[in-house]
């Protein structure tokens, strides 16, 4: 299917003008739009420069790869660990296994990729590239630390000489992509929200988590109930003192559960909520690693 309804209409115009840009008729127009048709090459050739773009982009091609994940780079060290001296080859269930697993998760997380995406060969090729941080094949000369992905660097230093923390956080990336994902969540409007060292996937399961309507609706009619109020638990800023009726029970609310038991403990309990001002909630989430309410309650404390 081509791109050549989209890049028409996000520049407004319509199939008749494409026409006669291209000294063609509008039914023609109609028939590549709706993929009964290919365009020969020399119209795909007026179309792009049309629209100012690539061939490719008119054909609707991806034809690059992201750069690899947090998430994707933890499942292939622990993949690697399962045997460094010997690690599985480039056709075995193992790889080809994560090869399907890495495809399930970019779906999971609307990631475009192009058909070559974390391929076995691919994947093959960046389980291997931890060999150069392993201190065993590093000493013997067998591997040298050149260029690299800086990012392998950052995952073999959290896990290189964890591997329990590992294999819990490769575990709960894999089921965190099992799960259905409501699409409610506007996860590309988070920018303010720094991933979490355990990745992308876990980050955005957080977030799903602690902004379900109906449980923050619960867990403020608890507040409530237990005569705490709708106030933050970290500074005890109270919304309604401060702005009055507009900002009478507004809070936000933050999951205190570590990431890698979301994916695990599929239904969240009130008492993993916390009520949070909107500031104390971005301090949270705004450098790795997130803190715990008691750590930024400590940094209140000391502030003042
Ligand atoms: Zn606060
Ligand atoms: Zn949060």
């Amino acid at each position: 299917m081509t791109n050549i309804k989209k890049l028409r209409e996000d520049r407004g115009v319509s199939q008749q003008q494409v026409a006669d840009e291209l000294g063609t008729t509008q039914q023609t127009v109609a028939r590549w739009e709706a993929g009964k048709v290919d365009p020969p090459i020399a119209a795909l050739i007026r179309l792009a420069t049309f629209f100012e773009t690539t061939v490719d982009d008119v054909l609707g091609v991806v034809t690059r790869n992201p750069p690899w994940s947090v998430d994707e780079l933890t499942l292939a060290l622990e993949l690697y660990f399962t045997n460094p001296a010997s690690p599985p080859s480039k056709g075995s269930a193992e790889v080809v296994g994560l090869s399907a697993i890495l495809n399930q998760l970019a779906a999971w997380l609307g990631t475009e990729r192009a058909a070559t995406f974390r391929n076995p060969n691919g994947v093959y090729m960046k389980m291997m590239n931890f060999r150069r941080f392993d201190p065993q094949f590093a000493a013997e000369g067998k591997v040298g630390l050149s260029r690299g992905n800086h990012l392998e660097e950052v995952v073999w230093k959290l896990y290189g000489n964890d591997r329990e923390r590992l294999s819990v956080v490769a575990e709960a990336i894999k089921a965190a992509v099992r799960l259905p994902l409501d699409a409610d969540l506007d996860h590309d409007n988070d920018a303010e929200i720094t991933e979490a060292e355990e990745g992308r996937v876990l980050t955005r399961l957080h977030r799903v988590r602690e902004r379900s309507r109906k449980l923050v609706e619960q867990r403020k009619a608890q507040a409530m109930r237990d005569g705490h109020g709708i106030r933050c638990e970290v500074c005890d800023f109270d919304y309604g003192e401060k702005y009055g009726e507009r900002g009478q029970g507004y809070i936000e609310v933050h999951h205190t559960k570590p990431l890698h038991t979301l994916a695990v403990e599929t239904k969240t309990q009130l008492e993993d909520l916390a009520l949070v001002c909107a500031d104390c909630h971005r301090m949270i989430h705004t450098k790795r690693p997130w803190l715990t309410l008691d750590e930024l309650r400590e940094v209140v404390l000391k502030s003042r």
